[in-house]
């Protein structure tokens, strides 16, 4: 492919506020040849408003313009396009986005019919080469951050230990479950607040790194089937594990003032970690912030996008906590993208070498047909 033409669609999701670009990252895509186009508005819920994509180089065009969906080469997204946007690409244009290979029914449809090629982000190997444009770590660290603000805005009590006039305040017992790149910075977040941390994790890697945020480390049980780990990520735990292990995180919860839920195996159900028995053994007033709730929950119910009222502990179902935060999550978002993009360009060309690979991780699709058959979900047709 000569330099391409880039398209910058209005996100369509639910609740979407987030965009795939930034003004810094559309001049950069502009010095290594590219044109761009964005549809009018694109920025306007991440604090990036149109005027500034023009000067950065920008062609704004119209919401859902056909001519521009059918001259792009790349369409640089946050989450998936709906169908029949998707039908308005040319064959062999390359999407490149938050595509959620995992439980996208309709993609691998639209991929094949349309003769796509497409990157899911989330299947960037975790590899050092990749940091910069781990779009997954970016929007996580985003969450742990914004998950703590939340279950400290909705807590009866203060985080810090105060002494005041009136007496000693303890600090806050905060339990964090998971301790991936959300649950990390919920700790950090949760520690210069000034409240006393507990983390639980299934990788034994993660002890020392909880341990030097200043966190104590609650260690798994010790069982035969422990469950394994490949690529810095948990494998799915046996039912009798996840027993043992909220046998023992039951007492912690009871003690508990905020429960930040971020513990994930990718692809699968989240680990049901907090039961209602231990729910009904949390202080009335004491929060549980739940961010695996869109894969099902670590914690028994909890509701997407929703704060429910149970025997008075507050259950927050935070699954869109970047969206809370939509001008660092698209900078962040915008930058990992170009970071991604950037070695594909050269000696005047963009070329997608398969054999690297990054590039074999995430591209899902080339043309129209699928590569990654193991992850996707098999559509129709
Ligand atoms: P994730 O969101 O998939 O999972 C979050 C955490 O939940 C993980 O730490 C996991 O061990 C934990 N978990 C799973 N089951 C659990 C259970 N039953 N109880 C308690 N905890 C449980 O993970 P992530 O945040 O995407 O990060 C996964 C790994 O990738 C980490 O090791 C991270 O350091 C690594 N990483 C590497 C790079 C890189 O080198 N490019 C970038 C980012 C992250």
């Amino acid at each position: 492919m000569i330099l391409p033409r880039l398209l910058i669609p209005v996100e369509t999701a639910a609740a979407e506020t987030r965009v795939a670009v930034s003004p810094e990252t559309i001049k950069k895509f502009i010095g290594l040849g590219c044109s761009v186009a964005i549809e009018q508005g694109a920025g306007a819920s991440a604090g990036f408003v149109d005027s500034s994509y023009a000067e950065a180089g920008a062609e704004l065009v119209a919401v859902g313009d056909a001519q521009a969906w059918g001259q792009a080469d790349l369409l640089l997204c946050v989450q998936t396009p709906q169908q029949q946007a998707l039908a308005k690409l040319r064959n062999g244009a390359l999407v490149v986005g938050l595509l959620s290979p995992y439980s996208n029914e309709s993609l691998t449809t639209s991929l094949k019919n349309c003769g796509l090629s497409a990157m899911a982000l989330e299947l960037l190997p975790r590899i050092s080469r990749a940091q910069s444009a781990d779009a997954l770590s970016s929007q996580a660290n985003i969450a742990g951050y914004k998950a703590v603000l939340l279950g400290a805005a909705a807590l009866d009590r203060y985080f810090p230990m105060l002494m005041t006039a009136a007496g000693t305040v303890q600090p806050a017992k905060v339990v964090i479950l998971g301790a991936g790149v959300a649950g990390l910075q919920a700790v950090a977040t949760a520690r210069r607040l000034g409240a006393v941390v507990f983390v639980s994790d299934i990788r034994p890697a993660v002890k020392e790194q909880v341990e030097s945020l200043g966190a104590r480390f609650i260690e798994p049980p010790e069982m035969d089937d422990k469950p394994a780990e490949s690529g810095g990520y948990a494998k799915q735990a046996s039912e009798a594990f996840l027993a043992a292990q909220r046998q023992q995180l039951s007492d912690q919860l009871a003690e508990a003032d905020v429960a930040i839920c971020t513990a994930q195996v990718p692809g699968r159900r989240a680990p049901r970690l907090i039961s209602d028995d231990m729910l009904d053994r949390m202080r009335p007033g004491s929060v549980v912030v739940d961010l695996a709730v869109a894969q099902g929950g670590n914690c028994a119910d909890t509701q997407p996008s929703q704060t429910v009222d149970r025997k008075g502990v507050k259950l927050i179902g935070a699954n869109d906590l970047p969206c809370s935060v939509p001008n660092h999550a698209s900078a962040l978002y915008a930058r990992n993208l170009l970071a991604l993009l950037e070695p594909m360009f050269k000696d005047g060309q963009f070329s997608l070498d398969t054999e690297d690979e990054l590039i074999a991780g995430c591209l899902i699709a080339q043309d129209g047909s699928i590569r990654r058959g193991d992850v996707l979900t098999p559509g129709a047709n």
